[in-house]
């Protein structure tokens, strides 16, 4: 298949959460499995690593080009680069005023007011994309920054070409929060006619909502886990959206993410102190515990468990229920790592820990990519007790590492981590400690029971081999949305 694949961020390109993996990943996946990709990204100059056009390869490609953007035009051009390790092919949309930006939605926590702008260029951008460089086969578009584009090749791309009149589309899904909604007045930059503006297609309460335009034009959607999936046809985890994905019955897809092992496993993690794997694990990680407690300035001692999380800091990742749990988080003689941004007041509360304890709290409030996998490799325990999660990377990325996981049993996290109970440790399937119901209490007595197992070595390293053991790679996941690609195309046959 020819494949068009569409995020407004992938790594090495540009990160700031999980859909950057996820994208990069599954195109690679899609690649190894024989398929022709084309990934394409926004060019944001200021993120590009050091060295990255010539790493990359990234040159001019194409003539400029003007776009329509409501009643005015927009001019911008394409660079070739290629997705490293792979016969990726890359194009970056090329737009100084809207992307040469110190990070893509958002400055000091503030969204940028011409988000809307931005991104419907970029959407109509990826349709000059189709024209020039098509047909491809299917369009997969992912999250709100380009839930405009599954509407644009169906209103207006197929009737200006019949080389698109046969793609298919697929949407993705990565976090309902995030909806990309803006008010009535932005429906003119998408260049839309208004009668698209109802309660069926693309207006939500008043609002122009470029998520449900996605949602509701795209020939098959998917979200990144199968109990997400369902989670967001109920009104408690659809964010008013839960009628526009209901309506679209088996057309709806939940696939769980996978690991890219290629830059997420202990046995050739380039950044941390030693690799390792499920047979040199107990010996190797103890060196890159001790690493990373030299590293954080905190006592080495080989003893005590350090307690992760490397995570977006805000309500969604249950740092309410963290502040709530309180001192008795900190009842035990573990340590601690927080590594993250987000919400000021959580931001002054991991802070305030390492303040208290500083002997036992590491709070780094940056990000850091390099010691995110520091501290995968040297951590004992991973806390995730999101309020939801779509999938969740953090979880699989620890049990690959022997980093036993702590989760609030929701979306993805309960799709990938089996509580330890009686029935999964005699089976050898338990990963991790979970919790049903979302509250501090709840939290700490899962908490403390992975406390308990840390204690008992015999039951830490069966949890932590389970985890090991399990293979997370995406060679089968790129099946699965290859099923999906057909799906798509098979509506146009
Ligand atoms: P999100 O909802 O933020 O996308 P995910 O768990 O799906 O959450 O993915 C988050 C990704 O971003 C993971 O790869 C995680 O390691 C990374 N990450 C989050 N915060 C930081 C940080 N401060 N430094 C380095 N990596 C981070």
């Amino acid at each position: 298949m020819k494949i068009l694949m569409t995020a407004s961020e992938a790594v090495p390109f540009a990160k700031t959460g999980g859909l950057a993996d996820v994208a990069s990943a599954l195109c690679r996946s899609l690649d190894q499995a024989g398929h022709e990709v084309l990934l394409v990204l926004p060019h944001y100059p200021q993120l590009l690593p050091h060295g990255a056009r010539q790493r990359f390869q990234i040159e001019p490609i194409g003539e400029e080009f003007s776009l329509p953007v409501g009643p005015r035009k927009s001019k911008g051009s394409f660079l070739s680069a290629k997705l490293p390790n792979s016969n990726v092919q890359v194009l970056l949309v090329d737009q100084p005023d809207y992307f040469d930006r110190p990070s893509p939605y958002v400055y000091e926590n503030i969204p940028y007011e011409d988000n809307c702008e931005r991104f419907v260029f970029f959407s109509r951008a990826i349709v000059e994309v189709m024209k020039q460089f098509g047909p491809y086969d299917i369009v997969h578009a992912n999250d709100w920054q380009t839930g405009l584009l599954p509407a644009l090749i169906d209103i207006e791309a197929r009737k200006q070409s019949a080389a698109i009149q046969r793609t298919g589309t697929v949407f993705t899904i990565h976090n309902l929060a995030f909806q990309g909604r803006f008010w009535h007045w932005d429906m003119v930059l998408t260049g839309l006619d208004w009668k698209y503006f109802n309660w069926k297609q693309m207006e939500f309460f008043g609002d122009l909502n470029l998520l449900k335009t996605g949602i509701v034009f795209a020939d098959m959607v998917t979200t990144v886990s199968p109990t997400y999936a369902r989670e967001i046809q109920s009104p408690d985890f659809g964010w008013g959206l839960d009628p526009a994905l209901s309506g679209r019955g088996d057309s709806l897809v939940g696939i769980l993410n996978g690991v890219d092992t290629d830059i997420w496993h202990p046995e050739n993690d380039r950044f941390i102190k030693c690799n390792y794997n499920a047979e040199t694990v107990e010996e190797k990680k103890a060196i890159c515990k001790a690493d990373l407690q030299k590293t954080l300035g905190l006592p080495e001692k080989p003893d005590a468990p350090i307690v992760a999380m490397i995570s977006r800091m805000s309500q969604q990742k249950g740092f309410d229920l963290l502040k709530k749990a309180g001192d008795r988080l900190l009842n035990n003689d573990a340590q601690f790592v927080f590594l993250g941004t987000g919400e000021r007041s959580f931001e002054q509360f991991v802070k305030e820990l390492s303040q208290t304890y500083p002997n036992r709290v590491a709070s780094l409030v940056r990000f850091d990519e390099e010691l995110a996998h520091k501290i995968e490799a040297g951590s004992d325990l991973f806390l995730m007790p999101s309020e939801f999660e779509p999938c969740g990377l953090n979880q699989l990325y620890s049990m690959l590492y022997g980093t036993v996981p702590v989760v609030h049993a929701v979306g993805g996290l309960a799709d990938s981590v089996v509580p330890v109970s009686p029935e999964t440790l005699a089976e050898k399937t338990a990963t991790g400690f979970s919790f049903e119901r979302y509250s501090a209490e709840a939290f700490l007595t899962a908490f403390e029971a992975a406390l308990a197992a840390y204690r008992d070595p015999e039951l830490w390293q069966q949890i932590r081999l389970n985890g090991m053991k399990q293979d997370l790679s995406w060679d089968n996941i790129a099946k699965e949305y290859v099923r999906v690609y057909e799906r798509a195309i098979n509506k146009h046959a």
